[in-house]
């Protein structure tokens, strides 16, 4: 069913794509404007009947007024999620395509298994052809852990975050660590606290930050809420009327906290 003319190419800069502006509207676009300024594209994925590319800008542009490059997290609001999904996986495919056209062993430039419009590759993968060596795309899983007490929320203020949000406790996981050791050692770090009852609640490819966030509910179990001043410059209790500004709705650290609000608004027996 689907003809090339409905293939979308992405042209990243960045963490930025290009975009044409409307009266009112933003929308990626079209395919014949992105090859006018678009480098070499790597195939990104399928999302309903189309097929996605996406391709690194050319150097130096200069473009008509109606076009220009967005940051892809300010399109959040404007696309829908299905698309700011592919939107990030592309910013994500060609990044990993820009980092590693060299063997990170022996430094040999290496080829990709790529496939040129209209064929999918089976593998997204570069190879080093003088010593073998395969790289694939890395994704670092991040744990995020909303803690609770008292039908409060423990909520915290990342060093770079915009002034006034703040947001469930996160953190990479560490090499050797399983999710559960890395969500303790977090919030401890963090915020000083020990937790609890820890329960699995779902994930979130987060492809600005190349990683995967995997999203706990917890319990308060002791300590003194004392932030470490580094990653976390102010965390505090917060009642369920009284939350302080919060992360957008389609991040997985919003849902954890829209969670707890519809279970803790469940009248209880
Ligand atoms: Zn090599």
């Amino acid at each position: 069913m689907s003809e090339a003319s409905a293939d979308i190419l992405v042209v990243v800069r960045g963490t930025e794509v290009l975009v044409e502006h409307g009266d009112e509207t933003v929308r990626l676009c079209s395919r014949e404007t992105a090859l006018r300024f678009a480098g070499a594209p790597v195939f990104v994925g399928r999302s309903a009947d189309q097929l996605w590319y996406a391709a690194p800008a050319q150097a130096d542009l200069e473009l008509p007024a109606e076009l220009g490059f967005r940051a892809a997290r300010s399109l959040f609001a404007e696309f829908p999620e299905a698309t700011v999904h592919m939107v990030g996986r592309s910013i994500a495919c060609v990044e990993f395509e820009q980092n590693h056209h060299f063997c990170g062993r022996c430094a040999t430039p290496t080829t990709r298994t790529f496939a040129t419009p209209g064929a999918e590759p089976n593998e997204r993968v570069r190879v080093c052809p003088n010593c073998g060596l395969t790289s694939h795309p890395r994704i670092p899983p991040a744990v995020i852990v909303l803690v609770e007490h008292d039908g409060q929320l423990l909520l915290a203020r990342g060093a770079n975050f915009p002034p006034g949000r703040f947001s469930a406790v996160a953190g990479f996981v560490e090499i050797g660590e399983s999710l559960e050791q890395a969500a303790h050692r977090e919030v401890q770090e963090e915020v000083g606290v020990r937790i609890t009852d820890l329960r699995y609640f779902s994930s979130q490819p987060w492809p600005f930050g190349h990683s995967l966030m995997i999203g706990f509910h917890a319990r308060y179990d002791g300590g003194e809420l004392r932030p470490d001043g580094v990653e976390i410059v102010e965390a505090d209790w917060f009642r369920r009327d009284a939350l302080p500004q919060l992360p957008p709705p389609i991040s997985i650290a919003r849902r954890l906290i829209e969670d707890f609000l519809l279970r803790d608004a469940t009248p209880k027996n």
